[in-house]
């Protein structure tokens, strides 16, 4: 058994890519459930119109259910919103639901608009603590595969960004876009931001293309590529369909196994 320590403070960490099918979705939740695993207290945000996240981690997201959008829009708090995990101890989930696809939008006339998730995770913070709940450990956000007001607001709200980079053709295509998006948000709006960490996705051992991306993107991002790179796996694939993380749906398959590594990696590097 390793030996993980709780973070000083609450880890909030965005995923992003602006590229989709990168496997932002399936990290968040696999990271998320690995770190609930490891015993730390985790919240997921999933700010994906879309709600795959929600649908992965087996929360209920029809268009009544009141959820992230209506925080953002409707001043509605963190309390009002969260669920618990059913088959996750320690991990709960702010869900997603079709009406943010009109958030962005929404939010242009907003006061405070790049800034509403943050101030409502902090207030969370502090209704926890008012309330005698235990700190949360790590924040995931899972970011809609574009950088418009939703996803500058998850930027607002972290400190850390993660990327996961699929590997395969044009890999690195698209992310100076992202950086560049990163750096506006840290002159602007968030000075504290970094890309703490990236995560190899789709990983086939067998393919010389693979190791020729991995090699590709360690020159870019020396430090901050994890060791532990996601496989390629059906198991990863097909958990989202049983509303479960791979971790609760095959615990012993290369796939599981991996995500646990990656996130006890996670922790080793705060
Ligand atoms: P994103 O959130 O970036 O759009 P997803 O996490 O939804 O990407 O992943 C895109 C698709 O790839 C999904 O169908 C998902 O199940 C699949 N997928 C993601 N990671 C893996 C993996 N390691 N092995 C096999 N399939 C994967
Ligand atoms: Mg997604």
């Amino acid at each position: 058994e390793m030996d993980l320590e709780r973070p000083p403070e609450t880890r909030v960490i965005t995923v992003s890519n602006q590229k989709g099918g990168v496997g932002k979705t399936t990290s968040t939740v696999n990271l998320a459930a690995a770190l609930a695993d490891h015993g730390f207290n985790v919240l997921v945000i999933d700010i994906d119109p879309q709600g795959n996240a929600s649908t992965g981690l087996g929360i209920p997201h029809s268009a009544e259910t009141d959820s992230i959008y209506d925080v953002l829009i409707n001043d509605l708090s963190f309390a009002d919103v969260v669920a618990d995990c059913p088959d996750v101890d320690r991990l709960s989930v702010v869900p997603a639901t079709i009406h943010l696809a009109g958030a962005e939008i929404e939010l242009v006339s907003l006061v405070a608009r790049e800034q509403r998730l943050h101030r409502a995770l902090e207030e969370y913070f502090q209704h926890r603590e008012q309330n005698g709940l235990e700190r949360l450990d790590y924040v995931f956000i899972d970011c809609p595969p574009s950088l418009g007001l939703l996803t500058v607001n998850a930027f607002v709200a972290a400190k850390e960004v993660l990327i996961p980079i699929q590997c395969e053709y044009y890999a690195l295509e698209g992310l100076s876009q992202l950086l560049n998006n990163i750096s506006m948000i840290q002159k602007h709006l968030n000075p504290v931001l970094k890309v703490s960490t990236i995560l190899l996705t789709m990983y086939d051992a067998r393919t010389n293309l693979a190791a020729q991306v991995v090699e590709e993107v360690k020159e870019h991002f020396p430090t901050e590529v994890l060791e532990t790179k996601i496989p390629r796996s059906v198991r990863i694939a097909e958990a989202p369909s049983y509303q479960q993380s791979v971790i609760s749906y095959d615990r012993s398959s290369t796939g599981a196994l991996a995500y646990l590594e990656a996130a006890a990696e996670l922790v080793q590097r705060g």
